[in-house]
C-alpha cells in the first residue's frame, strides 16, 4: 500500500477538489461528493493500473517531492481514455442524479485532464497506450513547484469561497442560519489545504 500512497502523493489532487467545489456552487442539485469523485476519477482508475504495473510513475531527473513526477498513465490520461472514462461515470450517474448531473459529472471528469495538462510534463498521450507514437501533451508547470502550488491553492480558495456563497444562499432560503454554510465552506477549504499541504510537503 506504500506504493499506492507514494503514487497518490504524486498525483496532486487539491486543485481538482477546488474545481469540484466551484462547480458545486453553480450546479446545486448535484451532490458535492460525486463532483469530488468525478474530479479525481482518472486518478482513481489509475491506482489499480499502477499497482498492476500497467501505468507507472518516474521521477524527473534530479527532482523529488511535489511535482517531481513523470506519469506514464497512458491509458487513463490519454485523451481517448479520458473520454471513455468520463462517459462511463456520466452514464453510471444518470439513473441516480438525472441527465443534467450526469453531463456535469462527465464534464468534471474531463476537467481533470485539462488541469493535469497545465501541470504535467509532456507525458499525456492522445491515444491509449500512446498508439501511433503521437506527440505527448503537458505544459509542465510542475517544473516550477511554487507556481503550481499557487495555482492549486487559488483553485481551493476560489472553490471554497464560491461554495460558501452558494451554500449561504441555500441556507437562508431554507430559513436556516448561515452558520451551517460557513462551517461547511470552511471544511471544504480546510480539506483542500490539508491535501495540498500533504502533497507539497512530500519528501
Ligand atoms: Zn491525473
Amino acid at each position: 500500500m506504500a506504493e499506492a500512497e507514494a503514487a497518490g502523493r504524486q498525483l496532486v489532487i487539491a486543485g481538482h477538489f477546488g474545481f469540484a467545489a466551484l462547480v458545486k456552487s453553480r450546479e446545486r442539485s448535484t451532490p458535492l461528493w460525486i463532483l469530488m469523485l468525478a474530479s479525481v476519477w482518472l486518478d482513481i482508475v489509475f491506482v489499480p493500473l499502477f499497482l498492476a504495473g500497467i501505468e507507472t510513475i518516474q521521477l524527473a531527473p534530479g527532482r523529488t517531492g511535489y511535482g517531481a513526477a513523470i506519469i506514464h498513465a497512458d491509458q487513463t490520461h490519454s485523451i481517448v481514455g479520458m473520454l471513455v472514462l468520463s462517459l462511463i461515470l456520466g452514464v453510471a450517474c444518470r439513473p441516480f442524479f438525472g441527465i443534467r448531473s450526469a453531463v456535469v459529472v462527465a464534464l468534471v471528469v474531463a476537467s481533470h485532464w485539462v488541469l493535469d495538462l497545465i501541470v504535467h510534463r509532456a507525458d499525456m498521450p492522445i491515444l491509449p497506450g500512446n498508439a501511433l507514437d503521437l506527440p505527448r501533451l503537458g505544459f509542465g508547470l510542475w517544473q516550477i513547484p511554487a507556481a503550481s502550488i499557487a495555482v492549486e491553492l487559488t483553485l481551493v480558495l476560489a472553490g471554497a469561497w464560491a461554495y460558501w456563497r452558494a451554500a449561504e444562499d441555500v441556507c437562508l432560503h431554507a430559513g436556516r442560519g448561515a452558520r451551517l454554510a460557513r462551517g461547511s465552506a470552511l471544511l471544504v477549504a480546510a480539506f483542500g489545504i490539508v491535501v495540498l499541504w500533504l502533497d507539497a510537503s512530500s519528501p
